[in-house]
């Protein structure tokens, strides 16, 4: 989109006067409708006016016009429908909701823009992220629910390498999710910094409209999360400021594309922060003269509250703003593994008695001693003791290692386990960093990040070549027996399972049964993950769930999780099978990631991952079947399961498991390759041998599958 400044209306030096500004705002939101227009109209032409448009991964449609209308779009034709309200709503005359309102259209019509887009142009190019699915924000947000990420800032405007620097800097120390969008992702590059989910700067697109990939994923949470049905708007956008820890930070430009931009964060009650000479409405729009001061005053207006780090005892800074940082070639001083020399990290869990707590050794060289731009072998062994820390959270806390060493400013970690590539940058060999420091650094993170559960922490840090390569073989020994035990656990040999009711916001009754054999719903909590949230904060978002008795060890059926689930459903579910589609499954929520549904033709069983947009075998659409089951409800025939589930041996395990699979989307067979036992592989059909019940029975009947013997006894 062009953007076309106002000059006129753009005096040096001087904020502008409110009404100077809702001008600036309205010409911007009269060019962002005509262009939606034009952009349906186009797609009309090349389409059909009846096409469907939809963002992937979303129960929302178009989740801003969704929550703020309460209508679900789905064909151009809708979204023209829907641009003619948009105007109308920017039309409202009183001033300060006439500028949210305007702002909000403007929002509004840019959804639609970058919907058509998506329906015909598909994906940004990487590292864009465009549209974030419901299943990412929902496992973001389990770190903002956690407090890990205290809040997000929206970033867009100009700015050169060394502000984005400076101002990243203050962002990454407290830890804030940043989505970034336009031409400030120019300067987040120059200043070096790693984009993507990880590294908690998220580039949504190089463009100005991109931004609305912010609001629309900001506006799914009093959805998601506060309960408040979509449609109506007072309730949500009263959510959206008092509940919701987000801000803009909108640096230098002012135009006719950012004003309107403004407004609608505004009107989103999204504070937006900016240095550009715009006029004050009391904490909504703030004007800063120093743009260093806007992240202080965003978490302030936001009431973002967040913890400073740590710092371990070491001579160079230390703390998340240095998470994702490069080093290159000719700024290394010296390299561990990335495949030229061996280097492992480990993790162990030992007895009290065998942990001197704080004793921290190096084994071999330190880095004076080992040549400018060489590389050499490393090892890092971590033993931590404690009460309540057992021996199944290993691989969960040795992960942990990369984060821990990559907030040190000069060292870059990037890997796990044997695999593992560090390096330490000349500059922070000069500031005197050694290679003892990694255990400086990992026994301060480790106790003051884990204080409930751990009580002692030593650490070895071996650079001795001989050592190393004897010590390798160690580490590969225990990694293999505790894959092997992580693989190995089941719901018999374990005390407890863990639930979550995270989805209850959206779907009032539902309750995720975690087992070490069933992965949640949404694919992102496995049961170690689950067992180390509810260890670091039983109060948090996971709860224990006691097995109690099991009364059937097919179905999957446990008195304690009957009791949970009576409790946590507030009544509405009494029992639970844990391994079936039949009788009492499981109840699905909404953010699944696929759909386990029985197709009564066959006697059979197909799956269908979110994000397959065609019918399946049986004529329905995910999301038609996502309309049956989710909510919360328990729907004999139909299940939300998350994709790993079908990696269980106990899936679906009462009802046949794999050989009552008869369908699948292409794409999900191909993930799950290696689960699906080979002799059955090539007789369960996709959507490339069967798109009609009729096929599949001749399909099913021509491989010989399984179910045909079921037919054949029933005949
Ligand atoms: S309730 Fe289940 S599906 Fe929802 S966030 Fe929690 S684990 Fe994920």
């Amino acid at each position: 989109m062009k953007f076309i400044f106002a000059p006129a209306l753009l005096r040096l030096g001087s904020p502008l006067l409110f009404k100077e500004f809702l001008v600036l705002v309205r010409r911007g939101v009269e060019e962002i409708l005509s262009k939606a227009v034009d952009s349906v109209s186009k797609a009309a032409e090349q389409l059909g006016k009846d096409a469907e448009v939809a963002f992937p991964g979303t129960v929302y449609g178009l989740p801003l016009i969704y929550a703020l209308t309460g209508r679900k779009l789905g064909s151009l034709e809708s979204l023209r429908g829907e641009l003619v309200s948009t105007k109308l709503l920017a039309m409202k005359k009183d001033e300060l909701t006439s500028l949210y309102n305007s702002g909000l259209a403007a929002l509004m019509a840019m959804e639609v823009s970058e919907a058509v887009n998506f329906s015909t142009v598909k994906a940004y190019p990487k590292p864009y992220v465009g549209f974030i699915s419901d299943t990412t924000f929902r496992e973001l947000s389990l770190s903002l629910a956690d407090g890990t990420v205290p809040g997000i800032a929206v970033l867009t405007g100009r700015a050169s390498g060394e502000e984005m620097h400076s101002l990243l800097g203050e962002l990454k120390d407290r830890n804030i999710l940043v989505l970034l969008a336009g031409p400030i992702i120019k300067g987040v590059k120059e200043a070096g910094y790693e984009l993507g989910l990880e590294s908690k700067l998220v580039p949504l697109g190089e463009s100005y409209p991109s931004i609305v990939y912010a609001a629309n994923l900001l506006v799914r949470t009093p959805l998601m999360f506060g309960g408040v049905e979509a449609g109506r708007r007072e309730e949500i956008l009263s959510y959206m400021k008092h509940r919701v820890p987000a801000f803009m930070i909108l640096l230098r430009e002012l135009s006719e594309v950012t004003a309107p931009i403004i407004a609608g964060f505004a009107g989103l009650g999204v504070p937006v922060i900016t240095d550009a000479d715009i006029p004050e409405i009391p904490r909504l729009t703030i004007k800063v003269d120093d743009y260093m001061k806007s992240v202080e005053v965003g978490c302030e207006v936001k009431g973002i509250k967040y913890k400073r780090v740590v710092k371990p005892p070491i001579p160079v800074d230390y703390g998340p703003s240095f998470e994702g940082e490069r080093i290159r070639k000719e700024n290394m001083y010296v390299e561990f593994g990335g495949a030229k020399t061996e280097a492992f990290e480990l993790l162990r869990i030992r007895k009290p008695g065998e942990v001197s707590d704080g004793h921290i050794e190096l084994v071999g060289p330190d880095l004076e001693e080992l040549a400018e731009g060489s590389a050499a072998p490393l090892g890092i062994i971590v033993d931590l003791a404690g009460e309540g820390v057992e021996r199944d959270l290993e691989a969960v806390l040795e992960r942990r290692i990369h984060q821990f060493l990559n907030r040190c400013k000069g060292l870059m970690h990037i890997g796990s386990r044997d695999e593992i590539w560090i390096r330490i940058s000349k500059e922070a060999a000069k500031a005197g960093l050694k290679i003892r420091n990694i255990g400086d650094i990992l026994y301060t993170m480790y106790h003051s990040t884990f204080p409930r559960i751990v009580e002692k922490v030593q650490v070895s840090v071996i650079t001795d070549p001989i050592q190393v390569s004897k010590m390798i073989g160690e580490a590969r020994r225990l990694y293999m027996e505790r894959d092997k035990k992580v693989k190995e656990l089941t719901e018999e040999e374990v005390d407890a399972f863990y639930g979550c009711t995270l989805c209850q916001s959206f779907a009032p009754t539902h309750v995720c049964v975690i087992t070490p054999e069933r992965v949640s719903l949404c694919g992102a909590t496995s049961w170690l993950d689950a067992k180390i949230s509810y260890k670091l904060d039983p109060s948090g978002p996971n709860f224990i769930v006691l097995k109690g008795r099991c009364l059937d060890p097919v179905k999957g059926e446990w008195t304690g999780v009957n009791e949970t689930v009576l409790d946590k459903s507030h009544g509405s579910t009494k029992r639970v099978y844990l391994h079936s589609i039949f009788g009492f499954p499981h109840t699905s929520c909404g953010c699944f990631e696929a759909i386990a549904f029985y197709i009564p033709e066959v006697d059979g069983i197909g799956v269908v991952h979110r994000g397959f947009k065609e019918a399946t075998v049986n004529g329905m659409t995910f999301s038609t079947m996502a309309g049956f089951c989710g909510g919360g409800k328990q729907v004999e025939g139909f299940l939300g399961i998350g994709v790993n589930y079908l990696r269980s041996k106990k899936f679906l395990v009462a009802d046949g498991g794999f050989n009552r699979v008869v369908w699948m989307t292409s794409e999900l067979k191909e993930r799950v390759k290696e689960s699906i036992p080979r002799d059955l592989y090539d007789k369960i059909a996709t959507e490339k041998d069967a798109s009609s019940i009729r096929d599949l029975q001749v399909f099913l009947r021509e491989a010989a599958h399984p179910v045909v013997q079921r037919w054949d006894k029933k005949a």
